[in-house]
């Protein structure tokens, strides 16, 4: 039997718990997943998709069936290039249905032989984004419960708080 490959592509700047838990759920399901992250410079990241890469790793060392890297262009080009015929998205709310769903039409369009699953994170994540803990974070907020370790790490490196925290 041939392995079944997924890949999760994704800005990932940082990952965060939202990210990690739809990453665990998906390690149960395909023999092997892989996290890529886009380059999307028109999105200004705050992290090089090296880096960004590198806390993914950093944040996944227990999972055996997860490789990361990074990529350029077309994803499901990347796909098939990596033996993927699964992509993987995450569906926080309805609002994300709308532009994922036409994600998911035009890559099929492009490559009807390579299926996108949506897959729902626990409702604890549901509403976090890597922009929000971003401005969080600028704006003092607790962000500890929101990154797994390695991002809050380099998040804390590389942000300034432009408010302090409430002691
Ligand atoms: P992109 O720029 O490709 O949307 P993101 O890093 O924002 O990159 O998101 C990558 C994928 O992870 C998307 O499918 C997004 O819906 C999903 N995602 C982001 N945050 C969460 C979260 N908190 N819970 C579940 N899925 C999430």
């Amino acid at each position: 039997m041939t392995e079944k490959i997924a890949l999760y592509p994704g800005s990932f700047d940082p990952m965060t718990n939202g990210h990690l838990d739809i990453v665990r759920r998906c390690a149960l399901v395909f023999d092997r997943i892989e996290v890529a992250v886009a380059h999307n410079p028109s999105k200004e990241p705050l992290f090089t998709p090296e880096e960004r890469a590198q806390i993914i790793r950093d944040s996944t060392t227990d999972i055996e069936n997860l490789t990361v890297s990074h990529f350029d262009g077309l994803t499901v080009r990347y796909a098939r290039k990596i033996n993927a015929r699964y992509l993987i998205r995450g569906l926080r709310a309805i609002s994300d249905f709308e532009s994922e769903i036409q994600m998911a039409m035009l890559n099929r369009e492009l490559d009807p032989g390579i299926e996108t699953f949506f897959v729902v994170p626990d409702a604890r994540y549901s509403y976090i984004s890597s922009s929000m803990v971003k401005q969080l974070y600028i704006a003092g907020g607790p962000i500890a419960d929101l990154l797994p370790p390695p991002a809050l790490k380099m998040v804390e490196e590389r942000l300034e708080r432009r408010i302090a925290p409430e002691q």
